[in-house]
């Protein structure tokens, strides 16, 4: 592969020309120039191929410029690229209607966008509009958008800018059950157990009690007596992979719409079949959203996104008109409408949750090897890997530790991602086409990272 541009002159331009704060997330110390992609593969300027394990977080859904997909794309730039909303068109309608049926009753009417933040800034509008109330609860920790109306619903500091923006957002306690101050092996929905034990009676889950009773106090204290609606993710993205334990979201739908709220389900990461066992996440929670947001796999890497909602809160939406120049338009339609027709013939949910358990299974063995690995999660290809200083203590590894072993993990051929709160999580989160193969090369190459990395520090 031959680059079109030098390094150097990517850089120089980068200095200059672009938002300075990507010079800062270029992610690793050493950037990787990336120039081709073929399904979980990608390849640098220099000719190097890397094993992509974290797919731009969750978007490229069935494989780097799947051949399916790509020619899909090319004979929709052909025939017609327009505007939504104005005329009628089959990709739209083939769309939604494949869409639709991939969703439960009442779940059928959809709103296309062009990203995560717009699904969820129309969302929070609908939410508010249907039900005439302002406030909106969320889980600390995570990621919902980074618009102002989203960077309010998005509770990770990082995010966050001194101006007033996410009037009337709230949070409350992340019901974490690793890191946080109730939890065990027993709370969560996982292919292999945690390593902590607590003092529930067997059977019982207490820990789902005391989250549930830190969101009550919320409801006690920061909210006004009826809100609009509850967003949550069925397992955290960017908070790193933090699955709840079993019954919170359910317990929490029930308490928030008991306050005249709807319950929003955050799909941008767990959606299409990435959790493996279902295709929507948040049927693993027993639990009917009344809105669903959708982005990143839904058109492997090109830009959409979409809300789905019920007739009845479509029709409370429909006072005002709204308007969107791209959303909907024959090429996103037409490239996601192939991306669902290849996941059905690639069957990538199943290899999601059989290459996303194998993973699980082997990342908990090298977990007992390591103190620096407090916990392994996840389910299908979302997985988390939670680096501490020891296992005792379950304080997060330092940035620095963090980052060392990413680089080299990446050096040996691997991408991965990093998330939580304090950057202490490796996500895992392919493109699902990864292969058993994959999987044992990554699983050999991060346990190295780790041996290296223990060697020069223990
Ligand atoms: N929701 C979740 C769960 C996300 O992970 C993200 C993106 N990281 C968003 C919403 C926002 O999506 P976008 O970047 O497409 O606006």
């Amino acid at each position: 592969t031959k680059s079109d541009m030098s390094k150097e002159h990517m850089m120089e331009i980068r200095r200059q020309n672009c938002n300075p704060m990507i010079m800062k997330v270029t992610y690793y110390k050493k950037p990787v120039f990336i120039h081709q992609g073929h399904m979980q593969w990608l390849w640098d300027v220099d000719g190097r191929r890397y094993l992509d394990l974290f797919a731009g977080v969750a978007t490229v859904s069935v494989g780097h410029c799947h051949p399916k997909v790509t020619a899909a794309a090319e004979k929709q730039l052909r025939k017609l690229w327009h505007t939504t909303n104005i005329y009628v068109y089959s990709p739209l309608h083939e769309y939604v209607d494949k869409l639709a049926a991939t969703l439960p009753e009442p779940l059928k009417v959809i709103y296309l966008t062009n990203s995560g933040s717009e699904a969820n800034d129309l969302a929070m509008l609908m939410a508010r509009l249907h039900t005439g109330n302002f406030d909106i609860i969320t889980l600390r920790g995570s990621y919902h958008g980074g618009s102002p109306q989203t960077m309010g619903l998005t509770s990770n500091s990082a995010y966050k800018y001194p101006i007033a923006i996410g009037l009337g957002c709230h949070n409350t306690m992340c019901p974490d059950v690793f890191a946080g101050p109730w939890g065990g092996s027993h709370c969560r929905d996982s292919p292999i157990q945690t390593i902590r034990n607590c003092s529930c009676p067997q059977g019982l889950c207490m820990a789902n009690d005391k989250y549930i009773g830190q969101l009550k106090e919320v409801f006690a204290t920061s909210v006004p007596s009826r809100i609009a609606a509850f967003f949550g993710e069925p397992i955290m993205g960017v908070g790193g992979a933090v699955q709840y334990p079993k019954n919170f979201l359910k317990d929490t739908y029930k308490l928030v719409r008991e306050r005249g709220g709807v319950c929003i389900a955050d799909e941008v990461q767990t959606g299409f079949g990435r959790t493996g066992s279902h295709f929507w996440g948040f049927q693993g929670h027993d639990i009917m959203p009344d809105i669903v947001t959708m982005a990143k796999g839904i058109a492997n890497g090109f830009p959409m996104g979409a809300v789905v909602t019920t007739h009845e809160i479509a029709a409370s939406f429909g006072r005002g008109v709204h308007f969107n120049t791209f959303g909907g338009n024959p090429v996103a339609c037409a490239i996601a409408s192939s991306v669902l027709d290849t996941m059905k013939e690639d069957g990538t949910q199943q290899i999601s949750h059989e290459m996303g358990t194998y993973l699980l299974m082997g990342l908990s063995k090298i977990r007992d090897k390591y103190e620096i690995i407090g916990d392994v999660r996840g389910k299908g290809l979302q997985i988390g890997v939670e680096m501490v200083k020891d296992k005792a203590s379950r304080e997060p590894l330092p940035p620095a530790a963090m980052s060392e072993i990413f680089e080299d993990t990446k050096d040996m051929g691997v991408l991965i991602g990093k998330g939580g709160v304090y950057g202490q999580t490796f996500r895992i989160k392919p493109p699902m086409c990864i292969t058993k193969d994959d999987a044992d090369f990554f699983l050999a190459v991060f346990n190295q990272a780790l041996n290296n990395y223990m060697e020069a520090h223990h």
